[in-house]
Parts: C-alpha cells; structure tokens; sequence
C-alpha cells in the first residue's frame, strides 16, 4: 500500500446553494459550510465523505481562473486531491521526470500545503497534491 491518500474530489458549480440542496440536504453527505476565499476569489464549501471529502467551488469574480474553466467547460469535476506525506520531494520527482507543475512552489494556507500538477501530465486530470503541516510527528 502506498503512503498516498484520497483527499477529496473538487467540482466546479454555478451555484453553491443548488448544490448543497443535491450533495447535502438531498443525497445525505454532512458538512457544506460556506467559506470564501479571496485570494483566489472563490467560495467553497467541504462535504465529508468517509476519510475524504467534495469540495464545491464557486467563482466569487468573472475574471478568476475558475471563472473561466466554468465558461469554457461548464460545470463538472475539477480536480481531484491526493494527500502525500512529503510535498516537496513528491514535486521534485514529478519534476525530474519531466512532469509539469503549475505550482512550482507549493502554497500555504490554513494548516496545509498545496501544488497543482498540469493536466497534461495527469491523463487530463488536474491534480492538486496536499500535504498537512500541522499533523501530530
Ligand atoms: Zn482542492
């Protein structure tokens, strides 16, 4: 077994309210708080799902990237994130094998560190890699 984890499954909406009401009221997952984040201008909002978790995403702006994947590609699954134990080495392999990054650096925030990897490195998926900075040693 690898060291590598499901950490959630991130979807592009239109309209976090609508989406609740499918993936929180109707269909049963718990959590859904609404957060905004605008260094990025969007809203999210987590949804548990067993040791993982959905993570909706809306636009809070017309100009942000998300904005524009939801133009051009509509609404739909976005992302999936994997959880490693360490970030920076696992960019580096990535790198050394020829892998392109979006993220060259891995960013920070709220307890955790993140990178996304191109697409076009990941059969068409993009992949964000996460690793917590605040787990017990
Ligand atoms: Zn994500």
């Amino acid at each position: 077994m690898s060291d590598i984890q499901l950490n959630h499954l991130a979807i592009v909406v239109e309209d976090l309210d609508a989406a609740l009401r499918f993936w929180r009221d109707s269909l049963g997952l718990t959590g859904g708080s609404v957060q905004s984040l605008p260094a990025e201008a969007v809203d999210i909002a987590f949804l548990e799902l067993g040791a993982a978790r959905i993570e909706l995403i809306k636009p809070a702006s017309s100009d942000s990237g998300v904005a524009k994947y939801l133009a051009k590609r509509g609404p739909g699954l976005h992302h999936l994130c994997l959880e490693v134990p360490d970030l920076e080495a696992k960019l580096k392999a990535l790198r050394d094998a020829g892998y392109e990054l979006i993220n060259d650096e891995p960013r920070e925030r709220a307890g955790r560190r993140y990178a996304f990897v191109h697409p076009k490195s990941a059969g068409g998926v993009l992949l964000e890699l996460y690793e917590r900075i605040d787990k017990p040693r």
